[in-house]
């Protein structure tokens, strides 16, 4: 079963963006790379499949916004090109159309943050409400990705920092919590601060354009994973589906060091020189509640205090076109502490273009109190909801649809658990960890993120095993000067305050 070969082994445990990530470098280097997957397809929480109807669907729409720089360049490499151009989106709550975004690139080219504060036309939301956000750009600056910053603001939750700031409730419950639900999957009194300003930061204010984003022209699994995982087994690595990992084997080396040599499948046995763990948060707690050997180690057993959130993910075919006048959405106020986005396929994906009906995927986060209802009444619900925001939907009938439950999928970035997350080396000396959860000083979320902690996990591997060379991985694009020059005050005024005043922050 095992390749007896003399080039290093290196075992990855998840098909994610971080796992797919790793797996792909380590076998351009050469090295004898193993991919075990519990699941039955690549892709994690962006896998994408066929019904038995032969359609595709996939777990939730999944976005790609400007700073994703690495990812970009993974597609120049793959030789893919499977994305849209750049969108715009809008907004609704139960009142309907409550904000357009334009294409950010496309406007007048303005400091950071003032580009996406005017050219984002809001339709309801009075002024002094968007100018109560102003104080927060203290908070902005004073958050810079260190580890002393996510130290400061991980304990707050992300509703005290904004009632801290002077945020109006309106602006609160319109935009910041709408942002949150979204992008960090929970309701601003479960977020913490320090993920929020990371997460708003990133995908928002850093630069004027980065809030805009393409989407796969089909699947994600399709269109990127087939033909990645085709072009990693071509390098001669090893995805295997189905295959659950249970446990690390762990043994002292010569000078009493722990280290890993391979990992168990149940009673399946795969050796390693190191093991790169690329799985989310659920995952790696089912790992390590089955494997004796983690349990030593209080590192893996305080994942424990580690959560993660639901989703649902709905894709809905209608017997008619229904124009929708945007091809990304998000809601919010539609029911407490879940948000929910809708996405015009027929725009998005080739494969719907020509389609006589519409057809939908409407994705729910934080979809706890969802998740257990009925397909029926998930459907009367999502119809119900879609037709508050376009009404057309109102008088069209569901012919075909495809719910997916995703329990405890998601990373929840919840206040105080940054202490309980894992940096990428372990007390393990060759198992490394890797995913959109782990600690990095890289700056990116999400999809980015986990591509990027998977190349960091394979640059961890190559440095253990003296082989091969280690992946170039892009930086996120520098601040702007005049943020750059605001964050060195702040400091230089931080540390002189730190020197002759007591601790204020809590
Ligand atoms: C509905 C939805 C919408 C989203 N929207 C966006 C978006 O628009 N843009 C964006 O950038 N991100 C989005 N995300 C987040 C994004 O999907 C994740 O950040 C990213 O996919 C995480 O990748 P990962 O490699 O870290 O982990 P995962 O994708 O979770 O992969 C982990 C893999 O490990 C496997 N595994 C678990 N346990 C074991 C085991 N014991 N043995 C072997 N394998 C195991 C799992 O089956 C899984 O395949 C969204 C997520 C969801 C669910």
């Amino acid at each position: 079963m095992q390749e007896t070969t003399a080039r290093p082994r290196v075992v990855v445990v998840g098909a994610g963006w971080a796992g797919l990530g790793a797996t792909y470098h380590l076998a351009k280097q050469g090295y004898a790379v193993t991919l075990l997957e519990a699941g039955g397809q690549s892709g994690g929480l962006v896998a994408g499949w066929k019904t038995a109807q032969g359609r595709s669907v996939e777990a939730g729409i999944h976005g790609f916004w400007y700073p994703y720089r690495n990812i970009f360049g993974l597609m120049d490499e793959l030789g893919l090109s499977p994305f849209t151009d750049w969108t715009r989106s809008s907004q609704y709550s139960p009142a309907g159309l409550e904000v357009e975004s334009p294409i950010f690139q496309n406007e007048p080219l303005l400091p950071t943050p003032l580009g996406t504060f005017l050219s984002t036309k809001f339709k309801r939301l009075p002024l002094s409400d968007r100018l109560s956000a102003l104080p927060l750009l203290y908070s902005l600056l004073d958050f810079d990705n260190s580890d002393d910053a996510w130290n400061r603001y991980d304990l707050v939750t992300a509703r005290e920092l904004f009632k801290q700031y002077g945020v109006s409730a309106r602006l609160y419950k319109e935009a910041f919590e709408a942002m949150l639900l979204v992008g960090l999957f929970a309701p601003g009194e479960q977020c913490s601060a320090a993920a929020t300003l990371g997460m708003l930061y990133y995908f928002i204010l850093a630069h004027q354009p980065d809030f805009d984003v393409v989407w796969c022209r089909g699947t994600v699994g399709e269109m990127i994973f087939q033909p990645w995982v085709e072009q990693i087994q071509q390098l001669g690595g090893q995805v295997l589906t189905q295959k659950r990992v249970t446990d690390v084997l762990v043994s002292p080396n010569a000078d009493g060091t722990p280290v890993t040599t391979g990992v168990m499948c149940g009673d399946e046995r795969f050796e390693a020189d190191a093991v790169i763990f690329a799985v989310g948060i659920t995952g790696v707690k089912k790992i390590v509640a089955s494997s004796p050997s983690l349990q030593h180690y209080p590192e893996f057993c305080q994942l424990a205090n580690l959560g993660a959130v639901d989703v649902l993910a709905t894709r809905l075919w209608f017997d008619r076109k229904v124009n929708v006048p945007l091809p990304s959405n998000a809601c919010f106020g539609f029911d407490n502490t879940t948000g929910w986005t809708f996405f015009d396929l027929n725009a998005l994906h080739d494969e719907w273009q020509a389609h006589e009906g519409s057809v939908i995927e409407v994705d729910f986060y934080h979809a706890n109190q969802l998740i257990s209802m009925t397909d029926a009444d998930i459907l009367t619900k999502v119809q119900g909801d879609l037709a508050v925001c376009v009404p057309g939907f109102a008088d069209a009938t569901v012919v075909d649809h495809s719910i997916i439950r995703l329990p405890q999928a998601v990373t929840h970035f919840a206040p105080g658990s940054r202490q309980f997350m894992l940096p990428s080396p372990t007390p393990i000396a060759n198992l490394f960890m890797s995913g959109d959860w782990i600690i990095t000083d890289h700056g990116s979320w999400s999809q980015e993120k986990a591509y990027v902690t998977g190349l960091e996990a394979a640059n961890r591997a190559i440095a253990h095993l003296h082989h091969g060379t280690p992946a170039a991985i892009i930086p996120v694009e520098p601040d702007e000067p005049h943020i750059q020059i605001g964050r060195q005050l702040n400091q230089m005024l931080r540390t002189w305050g730190e020197s002759v005043l007591p601790q204020l922050w809590l």
